[in-house]
């Protein structure tokens, strides 16, 4: 007799420590699938595991007869089927491991919280071996069902009896949340049916208030919302109106936070255009650039389609940079569509993210607003993909690998889920507006030209002022901020308005020099200065490994008492803008002054309320802050952001400047901006005066061509470092000598930037495609792979593929 050849399966198997990608053996009429959950034999244990594909060859090295076979399919399809092909995708694109991949996406302890049970299915006829019997014994005992770990611990021989009694068909396994009641859940209601026939008047306007907040209320809400007694809504239930379900509750605080009921707004003729095109393409892979100017209402776009989404029965993902501009996005979005929204972002706690997957994956149409990794969020039955601030670098994981950027994540997504993929940018990346421009077909560009009106008043963009410094030297000013600066900032003050002061850099100065004998104070771990920040005392920073040290009275070098502190940080403008005005309430808005859970918020609530007049911050002011009463926005000095040396540097300043600048006049007052700079004739900054993004698109792509970078010539930049800086450089020599033949131009190895970073040298390599070549990464890879070889003890090598600094 032949028997049938051994089928392979590649699984992902959950365990703390050890967990990863493993090959295992498929038993005659087993048919699992990919995303399928197993348990499969795991050094002593049995652990918990998900197939992952069908692999017709084992590894090369790896005997057939050392590949254990799966014990059980627990539970079918659990994620979305998209998932799978998506993970692979990233892999192979990103020059990851897949089970590298596997391990960033879903949350730790995804199966190892869950426990395996055994169950009766079906009472026992016949002989079976003394352990079944004992099995089954207990098992009716115990009321049919019990844990498979107590099952193993009576039991002697625990594991073949199972199999020998699910082949018969008696008992089946599958996988339970913990008991011990970790999840808590609360009753919610969903529409079912909104005739109003035969209903008494309070059961009437209660199923209207349902169907207002879009058919989805929690039980407590919905009481509260129609004000009528819990018995209606159970009545209503009865009828059939509605249906009554237990779901999760997150541990998520603010999620069931009532927030003030909105309703969709009469839209403007761009807007319907745009939400017209986005309607009619639901259920189609057809890509948007919703390119509108801050202020000009894409997120109603966003919520007006989104709306229609739900009603088609499918969720809608919407990402967006950073977490300080979700809580007001949250709300709006709460607002208009109901408790059906759930934030996903990497400052979940574990428990959290592993309560928000057990919603995410049953299929109720739900909305998920997160940051970059909740590309990944495991939404079944997905209808459209919005990625807000879609040019925001925060989009592209630095570290570890895979270094991957939501934005190409989301494309592949939408095209596997088949549905729109809708960008919304004021400053659209370079690479996304060349895509349009190359292919408008595939990528259609909907414009919001114009800011909306507020309170009958038509809005403008903001007036853009540049502030030439040099001038305020020869004048004789030597503060920090410009006449004109400070000038307005009086006259805003004056009439009742607030402001908004942009400074690039965090803490008081940004170095400490000796003025005796020129040396400048460095962080002992780091080729970088350091930040004097003033916390109560004065003290020492260093920004890139977060050493701390206090502020020397003398010159560690010569021991003179004269250090003095250049350049500008947050703490310095708020220092400076006290001595102006000591009456004014002042806000610092930077990653210091919101590190605790919440204060985001807080902050930006305090300044809403009008509590403080003027709010000093860095980068983070330019996302999605909305305050109508700002109508200033001040950038202290614009210089640093221009000379970067990165390929990127120009790029970066017009979006940054032209976001920073679009926080003023939001409301129903006109707003300006006021750019500090020594060098006001540079383009970059002529374009932002000017407003204008197309004459700053055409210049970037022309020098982006001459230059050889994206997105005429891909890169991929490899990463290698080491404590050790002479192993380092000998093997980086090695690798940079066997890349010889890659089809790319290679620049390098060269020491990074900042060579040291805590403690650890940093080189890098540099690869570019050839023009008109593009990458076989299949190739690439094995060459890369090649190049690498072994890698030495003590040396950490990442591939950061499409990277946006080259630093
Ligand atoms: P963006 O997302 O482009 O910055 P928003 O959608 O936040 O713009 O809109 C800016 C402001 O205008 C918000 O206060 C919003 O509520 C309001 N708004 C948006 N669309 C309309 C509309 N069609 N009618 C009235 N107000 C609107
Ligand atoms: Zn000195
Ligand atoms: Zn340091």
């Amino acid at each position: 007799m032949q028997s049938a050849p051994p089928r392979w399966l590649e699984v992902w198997v959950d365990h703390p420590r050890l967990g990863g990608c493993f090959i295992y053996r498929v038993p005659e009429g087993w048919e699992p699938e990919a995303g399928d959950l197993l348990s499969v034999p795991f050094g002593q244990q049995v652990a918990g595991a998900v197939a992952l594909g069908w692999r017709a060859e084992l590894p090369a090295g790896v005997e057939p007869q050392s590949v254990r076979t799966i014990e059980a399919v627990v539970a079918k399809g659990i994620l979305p089927k998209e998932f799978w092909p998506l993970l692979q995708r990233v892999a192979d694109y990103y020059l990851t491991p897949l089970a590298q991949v596997v391990r960033t996406v879903l949350p730790p302890g995804l199966l190892s919280r869950s426990q395996r049970r055994i169950r009766l299915v079906r009472s026992p006829q016949g002989e079976c071996s003394p352990a079944a019997q004992a099995l089954l014994r207990l098992l009716q005992e115990k009321g049919g069902e019990l844990s498979w770990r107590y099952l193993q611990q009576q039991v002697p021989g625990a594991e073949l009896a199972l199999r020998e009694l699910q082949r018969r068909g008696w008992v089946e396994s599958f996988w339970q949340e913990q008991q011990g009641g970790r999840v808590k859940t609360q009753q919610a209601a969903t529409l079912v049916e909104d005739s109003l026939e035969g209903l008494s008047l309070p059961q009437q306007k209660a199923l209207q208030i349902l169907k207002q907040k879009g058919g989805e209320l929690l039980l407590v809400e919905w009481e509260r919302l129609a004000g009528v007694s819990r018995s209606v809504l159970q009545s209503l239930a009865r009828k059939g109106r509605v249906h009554l379900y237990e779901r999760p509750l997150l541990r998520l605080g603010e999620a069931d936070r009532p927030v003030e009921q909105d309703r969709p707004k009469p839209l403007t003729p761009a807007q319907a255009e745009a939400v017209a095109a986005i309607g009619q393409a639901l259920g189609r892979n057809q890509r948007f650039l919703l390119h509108g100017v801050t202020g000009s209402g894409k997120t109603e776009v966003y919520l007006q389609v989104i709306a229609q989404v739900l009603q088609q029965g499918r969720s809608a993902l919407v990402l967006v940079p950073e977490i300080g501009l979700t809580p007001q996005l949250t709300d709006r979005f709460r607002a208009r569509l109901g408790s059906r929204v759930w934030t996903y972002h990497s400052g979940l706690s574990a428990g959290e993210r592993y309560d928000l997957w057990r919603q995410m994956v049953i299929s109720v149409p739900q909305v998920v607003i997160g940051t970059r990794s909740a590309v990944f969020a495991p939404l079944a039955n997905l209808g459209l993909i919005v990625l807000d601030e879609e040019h925001d670098d925060s989009f592209k994981q630095d570290q570890p690998q895979p270094c991957y950027h939501a934005r190409q994540v989301a494309e592949w997504r939408a095209e596997l889920a088949n549905c729109p993929l809708v960008l919304g940018s004021a400053t659209p990346a370079v690479e996304t507006y060349a895509a349009h421009l190359q292919n408008p077909q595939r990528w259609v560009r909907l414009a919001l030209p114009q800011r909306i009106p507020q309170a009958g008043i038509p809005a403008t963009l903001p007036q853009v002022e540049l502030v030439d410094m040099r001038q305020e030297l020869q004048a004789g000013n030597r503060s920090i901020l410009s006449r004109r600066l400070q000038q307005a900032l009086h006259e805003t003050l004056k009439r009742g308005e607030q402001a908004i002061l942009f400074v690039p850099r965090r803490g008081y100065s940004t170095f400490v020099l000796c003025r005796s004998c020129g040396f400048v104070l460095t962080c002992a771990h780091c080729d970088v200065s350091l930040t004097v920040h003033l916390e109560g005392r004065q003290e020492l920073r260093c920004h890139y490994c977060s050493a701390r040290q206090p502020h020397p009275q003398r010159c560690p070098a010569c021991g003179s008492p004269y250090l003095k502190h250049f350049g500008t940080g947050t703490q310095k403008v708020v220092e400076v803008l006290q001595q102006h005005w000591p009456q004014l309430g002042i806000l610092r808005y930077d990653s210091d002054a919101t590190r605790r859970k919440g204060s985001h918020r807080n902050l930006l609530e305090q300044f809403r309320s009008g509590k403080a007049q003027v709010l000093v911050g860095t980068q983070m002011l330019t996302k999605g802050l909305d305050i109508p009463q700002v109508t200033l926005v001040g950038v202290v000095a614009a210089d640093g952001l221009l000379h970067q040396p990165d390929y990127r540097a120009g790029e970066r300043t017009f979006q940054l400047l032209t976001q920073v600048a679009g926080r003023a006049g939001r409301g129903s007052l006109p707003g300006q901006a006021i750019i500090q700079t020594y060098l006001p004739e540079h383009p970059i900054l002529q374009a932002v005066l000017a407003h204008d993004y197309e004459g700053f698109v055409q210049a970037e792509l022309r020098q982006r061509q001459e230059g050889g970078y994206p997105p005429y010539r891909a890169l991929i930049l490899i990463r290698l470092s080491s404590t050790c800086l002479e192993a380092l450089e000998r093997y980086c020599q090695r690798v940079g000598e066997r890349l010889q033949g890659i089809p790319a131009e290679v620049l390098g190895p060269g020491p990074a930037q900042v060579e040291r970073v805590a403690g650890r040298y940093r080189w890098q390599i540099l690869l570019k495609q050839l023009p008109g070549q593009p990458w076989d990464r299949a190739q690439i890879d094995a060459h890369l792979r090649s190049a690498l070889g072994h890698i030495p003890q003590g040396i950490r090598v990442s591939l950061d593929v499409d990277p946006l600094r080259i630093l």
